[in-house]
């Protein structure tokens, strides 16, 4: 059963799922750079993994859900990741995914490959080491590549997302697009979105789709290839073959077809990442309360655009 669709014929097929809101990196676009990572849900403890999957199979029931994304904060940090991963697994949801700043990921991506995990975006938003720290306020950008490659090794699909700021990171373009190209790597290009301390001010740090291609066609000949219905990014190909995304929340936003449903860390539902009043789930939902939730949650979806939220990533899972 899924009569769940929105006049733009709108549904919810991938459920991304915050594991915890804490991060061991401190990312200048969810924190203001401090060396504490503010965490509101941080006197909540994090929903355990048998909890998670029994939340996880009523919304796979109601949804038929074709692709899971772990999230957070940082999901590397959650310490039943490995339970979770192979409860998914046995839940026969076609893809299972999860997004990571891979510093934990050398030690961690075989064990995961193990369980079920079948790919991973890595964000590495520079490759050189002062770089590395104007962005995430911690050194070893060499953990983060080393992660990268114990991931591939261990026959995980792996894609690069690299967040562009303005006058912090915009020189590490062509350095992220040589890295991932050397490797086979798909990279995409995020421009900021205005979310959590940014949302007066992510203007002030855009670099755009337009300036983005501007750098990138310096030194590739491109050529732009056709969007997949619900596909965050845009995408293009090199004469070379190689291949890169841009996601472009604020040059052309792609609400119209956003297929997600996010579920944190403490059981909340949002249908949309800017219109994000939390909606609380509980395990004494019957079917019907929860699909008057799923209902509300639809009812959040932007129309056609992204306007950002004062709640920051690290909450509600980016
Ligand atoms: N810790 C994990 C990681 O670093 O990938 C998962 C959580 S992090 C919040 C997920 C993604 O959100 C990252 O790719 C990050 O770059 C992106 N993100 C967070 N805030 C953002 C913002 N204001 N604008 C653009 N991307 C943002």
């Amino acid at each position: 059963m899924n009569g769940l669709h929105d006049m733009y014929n709108r549904s919810f097929k991938t459920l991304r799922v915050s594991l915890l809101s804490r991060c061991n990196l401190s990312c200048v676009y969810c924190t203001m750079g401090e060396d504490e990572v503010k965490d509101n849900n941080a006197h909540q403890h994090p929903a355990s993994a048998t909890q998670l999957l029994r939340q996880i199979v009523q919304l796979h029931t109601l949804l038929q859900l074709e692709t899971i994304r772990l999230t957070g904060g940082e999901p590397l940090l959650y310490h039943e990741l490995i339970p979770l991963v192979e409860g998914l697994k046995q839940m026969k949801i076609p893809r299972i995914r999860l997004t990571t700043n891979g510093f934990l990921l050398e030690r961690l991506a075989t064990p995961l490959a193990a369980a079920g995990l079948q790919a991973v975006n890595v964000s590495l938003d520079a490759i050189d080491e002062d770089r590395f720290f104007l962005m995430t306020k911690r050194t070893q950008a060499d953990k983060v590549l080393r992660g990268i490659d114990a991931a591939m090794a261990a026959g995980m699909k792996v894609k690069i997302n690299a967040v562009i700021m303005k006058g912090i990171n915009e020189d590490q373009v062509l350095p992220l697009l040589h890295f991932a190209f050397e490797r086979n790597i798909t990279i995409r290009f995020l421009e900021v979105m205005a979310m959590g301390h940014l949302h007066s001010n992510a203007a002030h740090y855009l670099f755009s789709q337009e300036e983005l291609l501007e750098v990138i066609s310096k030194e590739y000949a491109i050529e732009r290839m056709p969007r997949k219905e619900g596909s965050t990014a845009n995408y293009w190909k090199t004469t070379e073959g190689n291949h890169f995304g841009i996601i472009a929340n604020e040059s052309e936003p792609f609400c119209h077809d956003c297929n997600r449903l996010r579920l944190d860390s403490t059981g909340h539902i949002y249908g949309c990442l800017s219109s994000n009043q939390p909606i609380a789930l509980s395990e004494t939902d019957d079917t019907n309360t929860l699909m008057s939730k799923l209902q509300q949650a639809m009812d959040q979806k932007q129309r056609v655009k992204f306007t950002g939220s004062e709640l920051s990533m690290l909450h509600i899972g980016g």
